[in-house]
């Protein structure tokens, strides 16, 4: 090892190779008497890298609350064959620590987009298009698919590949009674672009990626990040303008401010909702309902 440094020594000293040390002086040197005001704005950039961090770290808690208090799967309660589905947290408190901020983000991501697609397919049900396929589906199967019955009929989505174009083998004919035993479909809309939210938090994560890992190119005009590197360059695919310090920082702390005002709303609906389908359906509040919930898990 250490001829192997003596070696390296030699060589660096008889090709004239500055070695790393002499590189960072000149390097040093150079950007002094070459780049005007660059103290100025090193500091600059070293305040907005900060700031842009510690917005993220923000921002994370806000996520922190929407992963833990929304977007899990329906607890289903069952007290006398009552069928209640109560709106649980996607993740524990306990689970938290082991996630980082990318995980994070695809976690509300996922939140966000099922929350989407539950409020499309709702609307859709209650369409004039619907009604109109719903008459249409009932008068080919004209019966009850589970008991034959002829009474109260309604179809439903068995599959949602041709969602909002059904045929007859999306769909199936029910009685009332047989469609209140039945599993609801888990509602994935395949053809559903995704909502404008998601694209905020792509471009959330990728501006904070910008910040943590790009050098900035001291001998632009402008404040620039050195968008040129194969390691940096597909950062910038997204927006080119985020090249600009000032351009990528500013829509970093807009994003920012908007997430940090949609995210508690969002939530606050939420537990809304439960706590009102707690009151009024099983006439407790949330917490007791869990509390018996564990207690139900717990009985053999
Ligand atoms: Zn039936």
């Amino acid at each position: 090892m250490v001829e192997d440094l003596k070696e390296f020594e030699k060589l660096i000293n008889e090709k004239n190779i500055s070695d790393v040390d002499t590189m960072m002086e000149e390097s040093k040197r150079l950007v002094k008497d070459k780049i005007p005001d660059f103290e100025k704005k090193y500091n600059e950039v070293i305040q907005k890298r900060g700031i842009v961090i510690d917005a993220s770290i923000t921002l994370e808690t806000a996520f922190d609350e929407l992963i833990t208090k929304t977007g899990g799967e329906d607890l289903v309660m069952n007290p006398e064959k009552k069928e209640f589905h109560l709106i649980t947290g996607l993740r524990g408190k306990d689970e938290l620590g082991g996630l980082g901020f990318k995980q994070k983000v695809s976690l509300v991501k996922g939140i966000l987009r099922k929350n989407e697609e539950e409020a499309v397919y709702r609307d859709y049900i209650q369409s004039e298009k619907w009604k109109e396929k719903n008459n249409q589906f009932v008068s080919h199967f004209k019966k009850c698919a589970k008991c034959d019955g002829i009474e109260n009929l309604s179809s439903f989505h068995i599959s949602l590949e041709n969602f909002g174009e059904e045929e007859i083998s999306d769909v199936e004919v029910l009685c009332w009674l047989c469609q209140m035993r039945r599993k609801p479909i888990k509602i994935e809309l395949l053809k559903m672009p995704d909502p404008p939210l998601l694209a905020d938090l792509e471009k959330i994560v990728t501006i904070r990626d910008i910040f943590a890992h790009v050098a900035i190119n001291w001998l632009s005009n402008n404040l620039e990040f050195n968008d040129t590197t194969p390691y940096t360059k597909h950062f910038f695919k997204f927006n080119p303008n985020w090249k600009n310090v000032n351009v990528a920082f500013k829509e970093f702390m807009d994003l920012q401010k908007e997430m940090l005002e949609l995210i508690p709303v969002y939530i606050k609906g939420v537990l809304l909702k439960r706590e009102i389908f707690s009151q009024f359906l099983l006439g407790k509040p949330y917490s007791e309902i869990l509390d018996d919930f564990e207690k139900l898990k717990g009985m053999p």
